[in-house]
């Protein structure tokens, strides 16, 4: 049984019933079948559908919307601008793939030399809460596309909002099991992996959930994408605009309070700006309002689970004792449901808790680097390699700083995300393969060469 709790009260108000093993092995064969069918289909009938499905969400921004943001607390303009970009990346593959996917031909002296671009089949997509929709959808819509189909193992607290994505794809007139739900405990996951019509794997989680299903996905030999968590160095030197760069990392940790895998988490800030940068984002973290994610005055949410605050208050707290400087925050707060001050930490540095481990939450950690070569080794002392952020005047000097810190997307002077133009990823423990762009189009294709004389 799967519950759905509303971390603004604490309160469940909807339970769904699970999949024992038999029953995910039934949904899986359908799965199969959904791909035969949905491969055959030819491509121009495909992204009609992609394009159904992006009306679909356009249509049922603000109900999607308040389903997912009482699932997990997210500030419904936040789960509102969630869905529409759930529309616009079906959008961009539909109008994307015929060009993507064409068969490319390759110089020959004689004969014909191409490669052309198979789906591979039934894709296992292992979900996590904190994008409902568009984690799944950020994967769904290029494989999609591309001619495979999805069984989505979603995080047991968005059901809801997993069914409501099952239910949008057949309203869209996708083949019954294109997009399957799988309601299913984290031990059958290895039976999923196993089943004979499951091709590849993708996982959008933490670093745990990866180690532990990649490690099945390498064990059946399928190919596997990990998008991983992140500890994202923001790196802020003395010449930066000091309004630019606060309002930039107010925005990283409270935005969908501070539960963002590319979100920067260590605020490494060079020693003359230190004192000025604390004392702006101090005022601007206390300036928040938390409450009911439903109300619109209210600016931070809840976190999504109470275990996730446990653990987030552990590491403030072990911080703390390590060293770290409290400024703001630091406590859970007095009032029913799953909320967390906004906290800023400072002198935090390396064998502490929130510089060594993932920060997910609004806690802002600043660490203070002597000068520029400190700040970027300080930025790769991390197991993490997600996004990161250099903020700078000198736009020259923030690209060499960029090409030196090893994490899957730097910006200078601008904030990561997920753009669906660009390919998104991590290296080191925060992952490999990528998503969006060409590459979230061609991971799961079968580049098949084609030889003719
Ligand atoms: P999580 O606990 O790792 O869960 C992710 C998914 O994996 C959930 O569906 C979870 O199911 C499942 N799972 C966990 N352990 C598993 C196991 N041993 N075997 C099989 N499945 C397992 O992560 P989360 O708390 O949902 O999400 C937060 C994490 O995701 C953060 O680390 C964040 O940085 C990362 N993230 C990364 C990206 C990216 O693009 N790189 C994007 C978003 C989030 P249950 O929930 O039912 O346990």
């Amino acid at each position: 049984m799967f519950v759905s709790t509303n971390p603004a009260t604490g309160q469940s108000f909807a339970r769904y019933a699970a999949h024992d093993a038999p029953a995910a092995t039934r949904l899986l064969d359908g799965c199969g079948r959904a791909f035969g069918r949905w491969r055959d289909t030819p491509l121009a009938a495909r992204l009609d559908i992609l394009l159904r499905l992006a009306g679909l969400f356009e249509d049922r921004v603000r109900d999607l919307a308040v389903l997912s943001s009482r699932e997990m607390g997210k500030l419904l303009p936040e789960a509102e601008a969630e869905v529409r970009r759930c529309a616009r990346v079906c959008r961009f593959y539909a109008k994307m793939a015929p060009r993507w996917l064409a068969d490319e031909p390759y110089p020959a002296e004689t004969g014909r030399r191409m490669v052309v671009h198979e789906p591979l089949g039934v894709i296992l997509a292992v979900m996590p809460w904190n994008f409902p929709y568009w984690q799944v959808m950020r994967a769904a819509a290029p494989l999609l596309a591309c001619g495979n189909v999805l069984a989505v193992k979603h995080a047991a607290n968005v059901t809801g909002a997993a069914l409501a994505l099952e239910a949008l794809g057949r309203e869209a007139g996708l083949p019954d099991g294109a997009l399957r739900v799988l309601c299913i405990e984290n031990g059958l996951v290895a039976g999923a992996v196993a089943h004979p019509a499951v091709r590849g794997v993708t996982l959008t989680g933490s670093a745990r959930a990866g180690a532990a299903v990649g490690a099945l996905a390498g064990a059946h030999i399928k190919k596997a994408v990990m998008e991983l968590g992140g500890s994202d160095p923001f790196v802020v030197l003395a010449d930066a605009n000091l309004g630019d760069c606060c309002v930039a990392a107010e925005s990283a940790r409270m935005r969908a309070c501070g539960q963002a895998c590319i979100a920067a988490k260590r605020l490494i800030v060079e020693q003359p700006l230190v004192a000025a940068f604390t004392e702006n984002l101090a005022a601007r973290l206390a300036a928040h309002r938390p409450g009911d994610p439903l109300d619109p005055a209210t600016t931070v949410g809840p976190l999504a689970r109470e275990d996730l605050l446990e653990n987030l208050d552990r590491q403030v707290r072990q911080s703390l004792e390590k060293g770290a400087r409290l400024v703001l925050g630091g406590h859970r707060l007095p009032r029913p449901g799953f909320f967390y001050a906004p906290t800023l930490l400072t002198d935090v540095r390396p064998g502490m808790p929130a510089f060594d481990e993932e920060l997910f939450g609004p806690v802002a950690a600043v660490t203070e680097a002597a000068d520029a070569e400190e700040a970027v080794r300080l930025a790769n002392a991390t197991d993490y390699g997600l996004g990161a952020s250099v903020w700078t005047a000198d736009t020259a000097r923030g690209l060499a700083l960029a090409r030196r810190i090893e994490a899957g997307m730097v910006a200078v002077n601008a904030v990561p995300r997920s753009d669906f133009r660009l390919p998104f990823g991590g290296v080191k423990r925060s992952g490999y393969g990528r998503e969006l762009a060409r590459s979230g189009l061609t991971e799961f294709s079968n580049i098949k060469t084609i030889v003719v004389e």
